[in-house]
Order: C-alpha cells, then sequence, then structure tokens
C-alpha cells in the first residue's frame, strides 16, 4: 500500500486543496456527496467532478487507511465483528450489531489498545498502543455503513464503546463526531450518538458544554470507591463522589438522562449490598443502568472471572426497581465471535502489553 497522503473525511485540508489550486469551494459539496452519500471509493469515477480536480484528489488524498483483517459474523447473524489493521500495522476493532427491532448500531474504537486497565476488560490487557485519527474513527464508521447499506440496512445508532477510552482522545472524539452527524455527510442523528467514558472528569466537563445533545454512558461497575478500585484504576484519579458530582453538572447542563454501565461478575461486582448502595447513589439522579453479564472469552482474560447468574441480576434489578431506577440487562451478542471489546485484537497479539500508564492517567490528550 502506497503511503497515505492525507484522508479524504479532512475537509480543512481539502477545501486548502481545492483552492490552491484555483478551485471554488462548491466543489467541496459535490465531493462531500460522492463520498458520504454514494460510498465512491475511487475518486475518479466521481464523475461530477472536471477531470482535473479527481486527478489532484487521486495524487493527494486516500480513502481508507484501515484494512480489514478479518471480519466475523454470529451464527444469527446479528452480529458482525471487523478487525482492522491501521496504516501502521496496529489492530483495532469494531462491530456491528443488527437488532431484532431493525436497528442497526456500530460499535466503534477511539484508541488502539487503552491506557485505563480495568481489569475485566480484554483491550485494557493491550494497554495504550496509540490514539486513533479522527479519519480512522470515521472509517470505521463509512465502513460500517457501506457493508449495512449492501445488505439493504441503514446505520442508525454509533456508539464509542470500543477499544480505548474517548475522552483520553477528546480532539479526535470531536471531529470524528462532527463528521458522523454532519447532515452533509453520514447523517447520523447526534442524539443516536453515544459516548462511554470510565469517568474522565475533564472529558465529561467539557463534553457537556461541546455536545450537550450526544448521549453520555458511564462504566460505574462499583457502588463505592473500595469495591471500584479493585477493578477500575482510574478510581484512583476520579474517586466517586468526584465523579458523581461531575455527572451531576452534566444533567444540569443538558437535562439528559445518563446511562449508567454495570458489568456483573461473580463474586466481585454482584454482593447483594451493591446493589442496595447503587440505589442509593442512582435514586433521585436521571440515571438509567445498563447491566452487563461478564463475557470471559475463551479463556484469553484469565483471571477465572465468570459471569453473574441472571437470578443475582434479577435481585439487582428489583433493588433499583424499589428505589425508582430503571435498568434493562444487556443482551450479549455474538459471544461466538468474541465480540466483546478488545478480545480479537488481543488474541492478534498474542500476548498482554499491559502497561502501568492507566494507573497515572488523568489528562485529556
Ligand atoms: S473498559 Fe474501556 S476504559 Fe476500561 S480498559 Fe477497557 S476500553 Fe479502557
Amino acid at each position: 500500500m502506497s503511503t497515505p497522503t492525507f484522508s479524504i473525511h479532512d475537509e480543512v485540508r481539502i477545501k486548502e486543496l481545492l483552492l490552491a489550486n484555483g478551485h471554488k469551494p462548491f466543489r467541496y459539496a459535490q465531493i462531500e456527496n460522492a463520498i458520504y452519500k454514494n460510498f465512491i471509493t475511487d475518486f475518479s469515477k466521481i464523475e461530477t467532478l472536471p477531470k482535473e480536480i479527481r486527478e489532484i484528489l487521486v495524487r493527494n488524498c486516500h480513502y481508507q487507511s484501515l484494512r480489514v483483517h478479518s471480519s466475523s459474523t454470529s451464527a444469527d447473524g446479528q452480529t458482525t465483528k471487523f478487525l482492522f489493521k491501521t496504516h501502521d500495522d496496529k489492530m483495532i476493532e469494531a462491530v456491528i450489531m443488527r437488532h431484532l427491532s431493525g436497528r442497526n448500531t456500530l460499535c466503534v474504537s477511539s484508541q488502539a489498545g487503552c491506557p485505563m486497565a480495568c481489569v475485566f476488560c480484554a483491550t485494557g490487557k493491550l494497554g495504550l498502543i496509540r490514539n486513533l485519527d479522527f479519519s480512522e474513527i470515521v472509517e470505521q464508521v463509512m465502513y460500517a455503513a457501506d457493508t449495512l447499506d449492501k445488505e439493504g440496512r441503514k446505520l442508525r445508532n454509533v456508539v464509542y464503546m470500543g477499544m480505548g477510552e474517548p475522552f483520553l482522545n477528546y480532539e479526535n472524539l470531536k471531529r470524528s463526531i462532527e463528521s458522523v452527524t454532519a447532515q452533509k455527510k453520514l447523517d447520523i442523528s447526534v442524539r443516536r450518538v453515544t459516548v462511554s467514558t470510565c469517568g474522565i472528569i475533564p472529558g465529561i466537563d467539557r463534553f457537556a458544554d461541546e455536545f450537550p445533545q450526544v448521549s453520555l454512558a458511564v462504566s460505574l461497575h462499583a457502588p463505592n470507591d473500595v469495591a471500584r478500585s479493585r477493578i477500575m484504576p482510574v478510581e484512583t484519579t476520579y474517586p466517586i463522589d468526584q465523579l458523581m458530582a461531575s455527572l451531576d453538572r452534566y444533567v444540569e447542563k443538558t437535562n439528559k438522562r445518563i446511562f449508567y454501565e454495570y458489568i456483573m461478575i461473580s463474586g466481585i461486582t454482584d454482593r447483594i449490598e451493591y446493589a442496595r448502595e447503587l440505589a442509593v447513589l442512582l435514586k433521585d439522579r436521571m440515571a438509567h443502568v445498563n447491566f452487563i453479564p461478564y463475557n470471559p472469552g475463551e479463556g484469553i482474560m484469565g483471571d477465572g472471572m465468570l459471569p453473574t447468574s441472571r437470578l443475582i441480576i434479577a435481585k439487582f434489578q428489583h433493588e433499583l426497581e424499589k428505589a425508582g431506577v430503571p435498568s434493562t440487562v444487556r443482551h450479549t451478542m455474538g459471544d461466538d465471535i468474541d465480540a466483546a471489546c478488545g478480545q480479537l485484537a488481543l488474541k492478534e497479539n498474542g500476548e498482554s502489553l499491559a502497561t502501568e500508564q492507566g494507573r497515572s492517567m488523568g489528562k485529556i490528550s
């Protein structure tokens, strides 16, 4: 593959290129239409453009820097997982979920690996490899939108819940959301985009100001500092009281309900007293809890952790219900293809590359 020049998704640079070559700005609208509405990947085939502009694009731009290393679809056909290789041979993952309701969701990665080292997460075992450029995030969405388009389906939802902590790659997160939601580009409703954080407070505060309509999910996974710090090193930088204060500020600014992710790991996060503490913590807050049965993969996670039984999850839900806190149990999709975040990439890398960085992280990069 030849060395990439710059991404066709980089609107600023494309406009500069057009201008530098004496072309009018309206030409960008034609490029935009060809790329995002008609999924034209070969610039020489954008017939609405004069030959000269097509040649400029061919010489200076690339459409897709990610290559599909592998893809697999679950036996029920609902879940497809892509393992992409970046231009510098890093592995990242994206997962399409075709819900029975007809809604199609893509889970995207924002980093190759992740520095946050949550103990239950395959990506956390990789450590941070590097931040993804905004165009690499947009490319994941483009690829999924194109795949679904060929099936006669439409991509409706994008969730930043794949590899990485999005708020540690804030600028690229921001630019990618702008492209994904722009009407003239991928035109995904801003209300159908969700960003999930493990609790990076400066990111939450900035996000509330800049993207008040985008949904926020928070990986809480434990109701108190002691329990949380056992499984999430971020807790030592941003303890629960400070996290909840920032989430209260978020709700005040956006008037939006927050989705709290709570992983159910047998004997670790599912003690019944935690259910009561969780109810107290979230009572009177605009909250919705998603219980996620732990996905152990094929022994790759190590640690011998097991998912909580359905009975105990029901007990957790009952405690929340008594406190008026709504909750759902996330339907696990794609268990047969290692669809939990990071499992494929971890397999591909063959061994744990976990770093200590997660324990000292705290600033937005
Ligand atoms: S759960 Fe999220 S924040 Fe934690 S290590 Fe995995 S990718 Fe990173």
